[in-house]
């Protein structure tokens, strides 16, 4: 715990969130047909405010920003991020919109059907991005995701390079994205899904994925980490190319696994980690994630996070 006791880093996010309503039913409904179902629950979730959360969990200072309707989703977010520490004085209120929701069925045998609407979401413009940032006075780790419209992460990432501050970029969900971006990113977390669209490749081997990941390098990104759910996670450098194999838990469910290794990954990185060590506290989060079910309820503390990391297998060279 040495390192948590300094001085905490200061990250902020802006990206997404989004209320998600979970439905059990046995069987998911056809075409004009009504089901009871057996279970319902209220999460709040969206990648901006779940990595916002593993970060504070991971003891950053955390500021998050965003948008959210004047709604009880809305308010119920924001109530989410202060009970975990998490800045809220840039999450805008528009009550013009609605908050982001995503309804999800899960039938009995673990399958699910989403419809997100992402509203407040993609109304968030890239002004308020960057009014939100300029009003920051000390240095902080950008982290962005891809759940917020395009511009307003441009905006986003080119104001913090204008200060000098790093820029993570969790390229979720999968989209191509414009080299205006890709220029600001400095350290970029794709999954091998994002990684292809992102290259316009449908790369499927760890050959593959060093080679695709390399090409990136040429926008200026100091290092591409490509996370490879059960196989752990690849960074590709300049330098190398190098697999960090999982660890080994009892899976139940890997939403948010994605969310938690960069969460963890921009703190420790922000902390002034070795980007070995910042991967293998990255993979142990992303493990321990999996083993609970949900998004933000499955985020593990510092302490276990480092305690899973000292049995981390040794990472091995990818040619
Ligand atoms: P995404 O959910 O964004 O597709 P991944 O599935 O690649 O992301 O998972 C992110 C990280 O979480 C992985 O790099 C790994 O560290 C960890 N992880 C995911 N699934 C497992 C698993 N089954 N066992 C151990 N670690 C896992």
């Amino acid at each position: 715990m040495a390192d948590a006791a300094k001085t905490p880093p200061k990250v902020v996010v802006v990206g997404s969130l989004v209320f998600d309503l979970v439905a059990r039913v046995d069987r998911r409904p056809g075409k004009g047909e009504t089901r009871l179902g057996t279970d319902f629950g209220m999460f709040p979730g969206g990648k901006g405010a779940n990595q916002a959360v593993q970060a504070a969990r991971f003891c950053a200072d955390v500021t998050m920003v965003g948008q959210v309707g004047d709604d009880f989703f809305g308010r119920e977010m924001i109530k989410s991020l202060h009970d975990h520490y998490v800045d809220t004085r840039f999450v805008h209120t528009d009550p013009s919109t609605t908050t982001a929701v995503g309804c999800i069925t899960v039938d009995e045998t673990g399958d699910n059907s989403i419809v997100v609407v992402p509203q407040a979401n993609m109304k968030f413009m890239p002004a308020q991005a960057e009014n939100a940032l300029n009003s920051l006075l000390l240095p902080h780790t950008l982290l962005l995701q891809l759940e917020i419209p395009l511009e307003t992460n441009i905006k986003a990432a080119v104001t913090a390079r204008s200060k000098g501050w790093p820029v993570i970029l969790n390229p979720a969900p999968a989209q191509p994205l414009p080299d205006q971006l890709l220029r600001y990113v400095d350290y970029l977390t794709p999954n091998e899904i994002e990684l292809g669209a992102i290259t316009g490749s449908k790369p499927t081997s760890l050959a593959e994925y060093a080679r695709a990941a390399g090409e990136l390098l040429s926008y200026g990104i100091k290092g591409v980490i490509v996370t490879l759910g059960e196989q752990g996670a690849m960074l590709v450098t300049e330098d190398e190319s190098t697999l960090f194999p999982a660890f080994h838990v009892a899976v139940v469910d890997t939403t948010a696994a994605g969310d938690a290794f960069t969460g963890t990954f921009s703190v420790a990185m922000a902390e002034g980690k070795p980007l070995h060590e910042a991967i293998v506290l990255a993979n142990a989060a992303g493990a321990l994630a999996a083993t609970r079910s949900g998004a933000q309820p499955s985020l593990a503390d510092r302490d276990s996070i480092e305690k899973l990391a000292v049995d981390a297998k040794a990472p091995r060279s990818i040619i």
